[in-house]
C-alpha cells in the first residue's frame, strides 16, 4: 500500500466504514482525496465517517454474460456531504437503478478488493 492522501480512506473502507476527508478551514468534504482541498487550498482535515446516505447521481448496466456472473450495475453516488464517488448499487436489477434514487452506501467488496457499495434506501 502506497502513503498516498487516499490511504486512510482505503483503509477506512477495509476496515468497513466509508471515511472522508473534512478539511478543518472550510468545513467542506471532498473526494476523491488529495493533499489540499479543492474548495480552499487548506492542507489539514480531519477524517470523518460518511453518514452513508446519497442518491444516484449517474447509473451505467455493464454487459456481462451470465456464465461471468451477469449484467452489472455501475453507478456515481452523491453523498449527502456532498461528495460523488464510482459505486455499484447491490440488491436490485441493474436496469431497475435511476438517477435520484435514494441509497445508503456502505463498505463492501467488489472481487474481493474494499469497494463502496449501495442499497436502494428501505431495504
Ligand atoms: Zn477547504
Amino acid at each position: 500500500m502506497h502513503e498516498g492522501p487516499d490511504l486512510a480512506f482505503r483503509k477506512g473502507l477495509s476496515e468497513g466504514r466509508i471515511v472522508l476527508p473534512k478539511c478543518d478551514a472550510c468545513r467542506r468534504f471532498h473526494f476523491f482525496p488529495r493533499v489540499v482541498c479543492p474548495h480552499c487550498y487548506g492542507t489539514l482535515f480531519t477524517w470523518r465517517e460518511a453518514s452513508g446516505k446519497g442518491e444516484i447521481h449517474t447509473t451505467t448496466v455493464v454487459r456481462r454474460s451470465t456464465n461471468q456472473g451477469g449484467d452489472y450495475n455501475v453507478c456515481i453516488v452523491e453523498l449527502e456531504e456532498g461528495v460523488r464517488m464510482m459505486s455499484r448499487v447491490e440488491g436490485v436489477p441493474p436496469p431497475d437503478v435511476e438517477i435520484a434514487m435514494p441509497v445508503i452506501a456502505y463498505a463492501g467488496e467488489i472481487d474481493g478488493t474494499p469497494a463502496v457499495l449501495c442499497r436502494p434506501e428501505g431495504s
